[in-house]
């Protein structure tokens, strides 16, 4: 259905394009905004107009932040002898969640994929390479590897654990009590704490 307001065709459009939201919730969503006050949809659009200015990745760890380094690796009460490597900014959270781990993190951006063609150069390896020699980092003792419990996931804790080896006295992965083939994100607290807890060497 094409409306008459090409103002409101073009945010059906744009919302469309999320991912999740088909054309269908696209329109709810515009028809929903429509009618809500205005000061709502102009603080709306204004977050949304920020976000790429204010948020930034960490210049250590990848993760996503206002300040740089962030607050996880700016904490001197963290344990820096163990790093935690993860796929993406929502791991850290999801893992920080269960209060578990208190050490610091490595955000790799995705997981290898020879079918995507996504390879390591593609992924943070190297900087997780570099934060390993650097100066302030030879404290790091444990390496845990906490990637998504699904193929490629698998491909990239063994690509890792044979990289880093060499260079830490222990990589660690998580348990394997997450469903396979599923998010970190969908495990919950507790069997995510117990993965954690009952991590393994590689
Ligand atoms: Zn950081």
């Amino acid at each position: 259905m094409l409306y008459t307001s090409p103002a409101l065709e073009t945010l059906i459009e744009r919302l469309s394009r999320l991912p999740t939201i088909g054309r269908k919730t696209a329109q709810r969503l515009a028809l929903y905004l429509l009618k809500q006050p205005r000061e709502d949809v102009a603080a709306l659009a204004t977050s949304i107009g920020t976000l790429q200015e204010r948020v930034r990745t960490c210049s250590i760890c990848a993760n996503i932040t206002e300040l740089d380094p962030c607050p996880i690796c700016r904490d001197s009460r963290r344990d820096r002898n163990v790093i935690c490597v993860v796929e993406e900014p929502n791991d850290v959270l999801v893992i920080e969640r269960t209060n578990e781990f208190k050490g610091l993190y490595h955000v790799l951006g995705g997981s290898l994929s020879p079918l995507e063609g996504v390879g390591p150069e593609d992924l943070k390896v190297r900087e997780l390479l570099m934060r390993l020699r650097a100066d302030d980092e030879t404290s790091v003792k444990e390496i845990i590897l906490a990637m998504d419990p699904n193929v490629e996931g698998e491909a990239t804790t063994l690509y890792l654990a044979k990289l880093l080896s060499p260079l830490v006295d222990r990589v660690t992965r998580i348990a394997r009590g997450i469903p396979i083939g599923s998010d970190l994100e969908y495990a919950d607290d507790a069997t995510l704490a117990r993965a954690l807890e009952g991590r393994t060497i590689v």
